[in-house]
C-alpha cells in the first residue's frame, strides 16, 4: 500500500471547470486525488513551476462546502500579479495544478460551532465565508447568520445570484451589501467602506456574543476588527483572515 498523501505534501489536481464569477473573478473547480475533506474557512497553497524551475506559491481559500466532492477556489485576477493571471487566464479544464492542503485551523466554522455568526467580507475575501454559507445550507442549519459584504460596484459582487437565492428562502440569513466605488441607479444600500456605524447597524449587539469571521484585503480586515472591538465585541470572538498587502 502506498503512503497516504499528507495535507502538506504537494499533489496534482485536475481542473474540472472554469466558472466566470465577475469580470475580474473566476472559480476553478478542482478534482484532487486522495482529498479527504476540509473545514469551511481553510485554504490551499498553489504552486506554479516555470520551465527553468522557478517556482511561485500563493494561498487560495476553498470556497466550496465540505459536502461538495470537488473543491473550488475563487480567484481575483490582479493584472500585475504573478500567479493570479495564470490561474485566471491560462488554466483550462483538464489541465493539472499543483497544490497542497487543506491548511488552517483557526479561521474555520462548522454548524457545530453555532452562532450567531457575523460574516464580514471585502472582495474575494468572501471565498472562505462562502464555504461556510454553502456548508450551512447543505446541513439545513438554522444558525442565525448576517453577512456584510463590501464590493467596488454592483457587477463586482461575487456569487450575487447564489447569495440572493440563499437569502430568498432562509429567514435566518441576512446579506447586506456596500458598494464602495460605484452604485447603480436607484441603489439604496450602503455606498462607503465598512465602518463602525455600519457594523453597529448590521451586527448583533456585543451582548449577543456573535462569532465574527472577517476576511479580505489586510487594511479592511484590520479596520473591521478594530471597529468591532471599539463597539464592545469580545476580541476572542473575532477571527480574521488577511488576503493581501494592499487595499485593492
Ligand atoms: C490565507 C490566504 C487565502 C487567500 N485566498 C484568496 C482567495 O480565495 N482568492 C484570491 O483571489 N486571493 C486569495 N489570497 C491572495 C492570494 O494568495 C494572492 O496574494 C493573490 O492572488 C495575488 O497573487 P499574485 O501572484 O497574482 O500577485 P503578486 O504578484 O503577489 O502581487 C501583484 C500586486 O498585487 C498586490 N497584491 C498582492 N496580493 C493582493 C491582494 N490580495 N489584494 C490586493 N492586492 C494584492 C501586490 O502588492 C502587488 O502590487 C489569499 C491569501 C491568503 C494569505
Amino acid at each position: 500500500m502506498g503512503a497516504v498523501p499528507s495535507r502538506l505534501s504537494w499533489r496534482v489536481a485536475t481542473v474540472r471547470a472554469v466558472q466566470p464569477e465577475t469580470q475580474r473573478v473566476l472559480s476553478l473547480v478542482l478534482d484532487v486525488p486522495g482529498w479527504d475533506g476540509h473545514q469551511p474557512g481553510q485554504h490551499i497553497d498553489v504552486r506554479l513551476t516555470a520551465a527553468d524551475g522557478y517556482q511561485a506559491q500563493r494561498s487560495y481559500s476553498i470556497s466550496s462546502a465540505p459536502e461538495d466532492p470537488a473543491i473550488t477556489i475563487t480567484v481575483e485576477r490582479l493584472d500585475d500579479g504573478e500567479v493570479s493571471p495564470y490561474l485566471a487566464d491560462v488554466l483550462r479544464p483538464g489541465d493539472g495544478l499543483e497544490l497542497r492542503g487543506p491548511i488552517g485551523g483557526w479561521f474555520t466554522w462548522t454548524t457545530q460551532d453555532g452562532g450567531p455568526l457575523l460574516l464580514v467580507a471585502g472582495g474575494s475575501g468572501l471565498a472562505p465565508l462562502m464555504a461556510m454559507l454553502r456548508h450551512r445550507a447543505a446541513r439545513r442549519s438554522t444558525v442565525p447568520v448576517r453577512l456584510l459584504y463590501s464590493s467596488r460596484g454592483f457587477d463586482d459582487i461575487i456569487y450575487r445570484a447564489e447569495l440572493d437565492r440563499l437569502v430568498s428562502h432562509d429567514p435566518d440569513l441576512a446579506v447586506v451589501h456596500t458598494l464602495t466605488r460605484s452604485q447603480p441607479p436607484g441603489w439604496t444600500g450602503y455606498a462607503r467602506r465598512i465602518d463602525g456605524a455600519m457594523l453597529a447597524a448590521v451586527a448583533w449587539a456585543p451582548e449577543a456574543r456573535p462569532l465574527a469571521m472577517v476576511c479580505g484585503p489586510t487594511p479592511m480586515v484590520e479596520a473591521v476588527a478594530d471597529a468591532l472591538v471599539a463597539l464592545g465585541h469580545d476580541p476572542g470572538r473575532i477571527r480574521t483572515e488577511r488576503f493581501g498587502p494592499t487595499g485593492g
